[in-house]
């Protein structure tokens, strides 16, 4: 008896001296992580000031993609370019363990800033119609990258804190979608090693500098892109009666596209339907024979999108039949290949990575966020078969003054894709580096389970 309750002491001892040391070894973790991320912060801040000074569209991110790979090779990555076009690929072998990548999108926006800020962009460029237009890093992909790279020097500084490999990807176009897609087109799960997780992160100007978001399960929408040619018959704007008005049948198909959502999709499912832009026509007094209409289309499930190119297609008939419009006349409804699917957070991945955080940054710190009509292809990472759990969170980037300035003035604070939008630089980068090598010590650390 006596020796038994001996034996179960002695248990109960060692079980605590194993909880203190992995306690232990965790507080040594955050510590040494800490303390890396705060001697990367100047170098990294004027990386940041240098990447956002030189934003760059979509697929034409030469010069980012040439300094993200400069820096994850000089951090130690064996670094492959040209992956998908653009894309970057930088690989950081450390023994036995699971591949996790981490996920860094690298192009800027059509938008002229105005933040005033004295690293701001004055750069033009031409898009891809020829235009000559402003460029902006205003949804943040020049601070994503500072992300990855600080993520790789912490790392590579703290190898005995973590096994396996940690694939680093600096990928193009996220706006324009189709960088994730050409970047697993061009072999990432097959000529580098296949992830067991992957994980991205994404500023985020509602959240406070210090805060990170999560939401597991669907977090962004599906995204379709519909092009409508509604075709009418032209003539003298004097003369109606002798015309088929486009301009007037174009206008009944956009109200009568605003009844998809309110009447036909089931009451709490979320979809938007959004005529972005209309244009038909030369002059005044001219009876067009054409209008054009981009719609954009957002859903979450697989099934929603279906029932709404549909009625999109039954409106834009039914309207012009109505109109009178003859059978070799009727608006042409096209589905582009502009497509996102949905992002969908691996729940469980989302809540071990939610739980792990909260020990680094203090469960207050950590904000479960509603579901978003945004679209995000870095859903396309967890799409391949056999399908990889993938969670994207988001940094807050925004000063806790500003932020308590809006709540009492009810004044908006600038949103992504702003001209006005910046993240606070040096604590952003501090907490989304961190943020990243957590995830990585959650799943590949000493103490991983
Ligand atoms: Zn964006
Ligand atoms: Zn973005």
């Amino acid at each position: 008896m006596r020796s038994y309750a001996c034996c179960v002491c002695l248990a109960i001892l060692l079980c605590l001296a194993a909880v203190c040391g992995r306690a232990q070894s965790l507080a040594t973790a955050r510590e040494l992580v800490q303390s890396r991320v705060a001697q990367e912060c100047p170098s990294l801040f004027e990386l940041y000031k240098h990447l956002h000074a030189h934003p760059e569209l979509s697929f034409q991110e030469t010069q980012s993609a040439a300094r993200v790979a400069e820096e994850l090779r000089k951090a130690g990555c064996e670094v492959t370019t040209g992956v998908g076009k653009l894309g970057v690929v930088g690989v950081l072998r450390n023994g036995d363990g699971p591949t996790v990548l981490l996920r860094a999108d690298m192009d800027a926006l059509p938008v002229k800033e105005q933040t005033g800020l004295p690293y701001a962009s004055k750069v033009t460029t031409k898009d891809a119609q020829g235009n000559e237009v402003p460029v902006m890093h205003a949804c943040g992909h020049d601070i994503h990258m500072t992300f990855l790279v600080g993520a790789a020097r912490v790392l590579a500084q703290l190898k005995d804190q973590w096994h396996g490999t940690v694939v680093f990807i600096g990928q193009p176009a996220e706006e324009t979608v189709g960088g994730a897609l050409s970047m697993l087109a061009d072999g990432l799960f097959k000529r580098f090693p296949r992830p067991d997780f992957c994980v991205a992160l994404h500023d985020d100007a509602e959240l406070a500098v210090g805060t990170v978001g999560y939401t597991p399960g669907y977090s962004c929408a599906s995204v379709d892109s519909v092009d409508i040619v509604v075709h009418g018959v032209g003539g003298h704007g004097a003369y109606p009666h002798k015309t088929k008005d486009p301009v007037v049948l174009a206008s009944q198909i956009v109200l009568a596209l605003q009844t998809i959502v309110s009447r036909e999709v089931q009451p709490g499912e979320p979809a938007v339907v959004t005529v972005g832009t209309i244009h038909g026509g030369t002059r005044r007094n001219i009876v067009p024979d054409e209008v054009r209409l981009e719609l954009t289309v957002r859903s979450y499930t697989a099934d929603a999108p279906r029932q709404t190119l549909e009625a999109i297609k039954r409106i834009a008939r039914g309207q012009a039949l109505a109109a009178g419009m003859p059978e070799d006349r009727l608006p042409e409804v096209k589905v582009t290949d502009e497509f996102t699917p949905s992002l969908y957070n691996d729940p469980k991945l989302t809540e071990r990575l939610v739980g792990a955080l909260s020990g680094w940054l203090g469960a207050t710190n950590l904000v479960l966020k509603r579901p978003s009509m945004g679209g995000e292809d870095f859903s396309e990472f967890g799409r391949t078969e056999p399908k990889v759990p993938i969670c994207m969170m988001n940094v807050g980037g925004v000063s806790p003054e500003a932020l308590n300035e809006s709540k009492q003035t009810g004044k908006p604070l600038p949103s992504l894709h702003s001209p006005l939008w910046a993240p606070v630089p040096e604590a952003t980068i501090k907490s989304g580096v961190t943020t990243f090598a957590a995830c990585v010590l959650e799943l590949m650390g000493n103490s991983a389970k």
